[in-house]
């Protein structure tokens, strides 16, 4: 048996940024901290943080008053953020810039009177959080065919936007049929999904047709892993989505000569890598890596949390956790309480 590993997989920079915020937070901390729905949608990600301590939850409610919260790689609404606010709560926000972008996008369109068509998939904490920036000028489409049930003038502003981690197939299916029936409708200035769902996707269609079977590791809430699968579904392999080696079953390898592994952008490598493992070990796997694009991306730790890491002592952390959010100008709020040599070493992070 033969293994073609793809390469782009797994981790992104943006599942990188917000795993690193969290590890960071939980050093300066402790891990009594609380993340607003999984940090990224993977089971052993979130299996790990919740063993050392880690909450995650699905409402504010659930947030003692005081508490810190991280907002998590998909982003939030603004009634979040106001709902924290409402609660004391110290939030921390390790939303992927790449989400953020998205978001900017429609405040912008909403803001200039144009109705937005957000195509993406109803439920997923992206969406949510973006449709969540404007909501009454955003209006959600997953396919094609719900294009036919639009009913925007011609003289009306209308801006499509996508979510970051769809199919790029099918996007652009929906896409044309948005230009076919509203020409003049506007496009964002730059794609929204992103360069890791588009670099995993083309990996995974450049060498499935030289596979036999298809694995991908990722959670099945995982929008980027779920696209991975359906990719060697659609060109005809068989293909599994699985968050690890024990969901390996060998009946999926009768006959086969060569499989094809991948993983989404929230799968940790060392799932890829057990499953590796196995193969090698119960099939006398030979491994070929076979990269179809180098990825050089990456995202720095949100400004409240390089403000943390530059104060050198608690008490100086203290003076400057509060005075971040307690004023709205950090430089100038944290420069009056502190002294010099922190002061240089604050204003040099800006
Ligand atoms: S998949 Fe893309 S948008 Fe999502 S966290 Fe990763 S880089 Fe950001």
């Amino acid at each position: 048996m033969k293994i073609l590993l793809a390469n782009p997989r797994g981790f992104c920079a943006g599942v990188n940024m917000a795993i690193e915020c969290l590890d960071e937070t939980i050093r300066m901390f402790g891990p009594q901290i609380y993340v607003y729905h999984e940090i990224v949608h993977n089971k052993y990600v979130v299996e790990r943080f919740t063993q050392q301590g880690v909450k995650f939850v699905n409402t504010i409610a659930e947030v003692p008053e005081g508490s810190i919260l991280l907002y998590s790689a998909h982003g939030v609404s603004p009634e979040i953020r106001q709902q924290s606010k409402g609660r004391k709560l110290t939030t921390i926000d390790a939303t992927c810039p790449l989400v953020t972008k998205v978001h900017l996008e429609a405040i912008k369109y909403a803001r200039e009177h144009y109705h937005i068509v957000l195509i993406g998939h109803a439920g997923h904490d992206e969406v949510i959080g973006t449709m969540g920036e404007a909501p009454a000028s955003i209006t959600l489409i997953e396919t094609a065919e719900e294009v036919a049930n639009l009913s925007f003038g011609l003289e009306s502003k209308i801006a499509y936007l996508t979510q970051t981690t769809l199919s790029v197939n099918e996007a652009a299916m929906v896409i044309d049929a948005l230009k076919l029936k509203f020409p003049h409708i506007e496009s964002p200035p730059k794609e929204d999904i992103c360069y890791a769902t588009t670099n995993r996707q083309d990996a995974v269609k450049q060498l499935v047709e030289l596979a036999d079977v298809v694995i991908i590791l990722g959670s099945q809430n995982s929008s980027n892993s779920r696209r991975l699968r359906e990719i060697g579904e659609v060109l005809g392999k068989p293909a599994y989505l699985i968050d690890g080696a024990s969901e390996l079953r060998p009946e999926w390898f009768d006959g086969v000569q060569t499989v094809l592994i991948s993983a989404g952008a929230s799968a940790p490598e060392e799932t890829v890598r057990d499953c590796i493992d196995l193969l090698v070990s119960q099939y006398g796997a030979i491994l070929e890596e076979i990269v179809t694009r180098l990825e050089h991306v990456s995202f720095s730790l949100p400004k409240e949390l390089r403000l943390l890491q530059a104060a050198s002592d608690w008490s100086l952390r203290i003076i400057v956790w509060h005075s971040f959010w307690t004023t709205s100008s950090v430089r100038s709020s944290s420069t009056s309480f502190i002294g010099h040599q922190s002061r240089q070493k604050l204003i040099g992070l800006h």
